[in-house]
């Protein structure tokens, strides 16, 4: 995909690393207009969520956790175990392919509007900076001024709030692992009483320090692994932020005698031999240039027997069979100068984009100040752009779709079917049976317990079918804690006597206040047992 034969030597290289291979800082220009004012609205949302999230709680136990050091998940309300991996397997396949099927109908929306590395870089990180260090140009200044107390105090005032607001995310992300509770106990505890997590939060805000300090776009660029699917993912029809290269181009600063070539509105005045052009709006744009400080025809003056007022007919023959007729590009830059990653999207779908859609902004107000429609860079989809053709439910699509339904319907079978508590119990190997003093026999078992649900559980064992069989427990009966496994040991009892139906096999009743959970079947070694 691209502008349609221009050369692809850009893809040869990346734009924030010049020739000798040296890291090339982006100042991107603070975006303004309808996206970025309505990804700011979206960015509150999320981060609202994202810090609020661990707090929140159902039953007392955490809405989300993802503890992996104790191997305990929860998702909403629901807690998985490790004994639940395939379901937690099956929920994230199902997650890629919602997100390889959003790819190819949406491109990287998500890299734009909700990726957590954008929103804090582009929307937290980057708008401390624009606060205080001002703007691209202020910004350039600064980095290459010499060191001054103004500079220093900037500087120190910028890389302390990332520093705070990095510790910030850092408990945050510690929170969705160990729980707030535990980061609250961390936090208050000295560090020589807790080295470990003390370093581990050391270590975080080290990471996001250095990521939105100093890593920022290199990491949607080199490192994210979603970024590098776009190639595979995306295809004519995927919609992406795109420069409409067929009106656009060939691009070039507006001039007098030069009217773009959507500026012909085909009245035919000229072919019908009227003496002049009733087209006026070059004039427009010219005088919104004028107006908005933006002229291109006051550094690039005008031919100079360029007509200055409206066009003859002879002038806008000429200029209709002329060969390169301006497109509604005016080549202002200013696409290129609000990238967070650096690029020009006028070359054409790049890996690099992450579809942050402030080119869009930037060049929506160019347009609207030489009074052309908006557009130029929008969402759309190269088939859109090249042929007006403008398909979502391609063959793709509808095939990656009938994978996804399959795989939610699988989910919901899995998930509905799944019991609260799972209950083992296993007979101590190597051992045999033991005679009580009262004549019966016992054999040792161990249990282990999974309660997936969000409270905490009483259980209790029984032996069913076989009068005067009973259950003890070595120490007390167990009480299950909620999202966690509890482990312990247990005897079963049989008479001297286990009547004529035992065949080596007991029955055992698991209740909880009298209602049975669980029904398991386990082996009894026994001197008497019947064949
Ligand atoms: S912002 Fe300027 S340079 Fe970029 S596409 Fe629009 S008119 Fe062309
Ligand atoms: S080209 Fe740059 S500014 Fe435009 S959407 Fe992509 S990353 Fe954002």
């Amino acid at each position: 995909m691209g502008t349609g034969g221009q050369k692809e030597s850009f893809r040869d290289s990346i734009g924030t690393v010049d020739a000798e291979g040296k890291r090339r800082w982006v100042f991107p220009k603070q975006p303004r207009g309808r996206y970025y004012r309505w990804r700011t609205y979206l960015s509150f949302v999320l981060l609202a969520i994202l810090f609020g999230l661990p707090w929140l709680r159902v039953g007392g136990a955490p809405l989300v956790l993802l503890n992996v050091l104790e191997r305990r998940f929860i998702l909403f309300g629901l807690s998985f175990s490790p004994q639940d991996f395939h379901l937690f397997a099956i929920l994230m396949i199902t997650g890629v392919v919602f997100i390889a099927l959003f790819t190819v109908v949406f491109g990287r929306i998500f890299c734009g509007w909700v990726c957590p590395q954008t929103i804090f870089m582009e929307m937290v990180f980057r708008k401390i900076e624009y606060w205080v260090e001002g703007d691209a140009n202020a910004q350039r200044r600064l980095a290459q001024a010499p060191w001054s107390a103004e500079k220093i105090r900037k500087r120190v005032l910028k890389q302390g709030l990332f520093l705070l607001i990095s510790a910030v995310i850092a408990h945050t992300f510690l929170a969705y692992i160990i729980g707030t509770d535990a980061v609250l106990a961390t936090v208050r505890q000295s560090p020589l009483d807790a080295p470990l997590g003390f370093l581990a939060i050391v270590v975080f805000i080290g990471v996001f320090y250095f990521v939105f300090a100093n890593m920022r776009e290199q990491v949607c660029i080199a490192i994210c692994p979603y970024g590098r699917l776009q190639g595979v993912l995306l295809d004519d029809d995927s919609i992406n932020v795109i420069y409409d290269y067929e009106r656009g181009e060939p691009r070039g600063k507006i001039r007098k005698g030069q009217p773009k070539k959507s500026s012909c509105t085909d009245c035919a005045d000229c072919r019908e031999g009227r003496e002049s052009c009733s087209d006026q709006i070059l004039h427009r744009m010219e005088a919104a240039l004028e107006r908005d400080g933006h002229r291109s025809a006051s550094t690039t003056p005008a031919p100079a027997a360029a007509p200055t007022q409206n066009y003859t007919a002879a002038d806008v023959l000429q200029l209709d069979t002329e060969p390169v007729r301006k497109g509604d590009c005016i080549d202002c830059g200013l696409c290129v100068q609000v990238c967070p990653t650096g690029i020009d999207i006028r070359n054409g779908i790049q890996l690099e984009c992450i579809n942050c859609t402030a080119c869009i902004d930037a060049c929506d107000e160019v347009m609207d100040k030489i009074e052309r429609p908006r557009g130029l860079i929008r969402y759309d989809s190269e088939s859109g752009v090249a042929r007006q053709q403008r398909r979502i439910w391609t063959p793709r699509v509808m095939a990656y779709s009938g994978v996804l339904l399959a795989l939610i319907a699988l989910n919901i079978v899995l998930l509905g079917g799944r019991d609260g508590l799972d209950v083992l119990l296993l007979r101590t190997p190597g051992l045999l049976y033991q005679e009580n003093a009262d004549g019966s026999y016992n054999n040792l078992y161990s249990y282990q317990i999974v309660n997936k649900t969000g409270d905490e559980l009483p259980l209790d064992f029984s032996v069913v079918k076989m009068p005067g069989a009973k259950v003890r427990f070595v120490g007390t009966a167990p009480a299950a804690q909620p999202g966690k496994i509890t482990e312990g040991a247990l005897f079963v009892d049989l008479p001297a006597d286990p009547g004529p139906a035992f065949n080596g096999q007991v029955e055992i009743s698991v209740t909880v206040e009298g209602k049975e959970v669980e029904h398991l079947y386990t082996t009894f070694v026994h001197p008497h047992k019947n064949k």
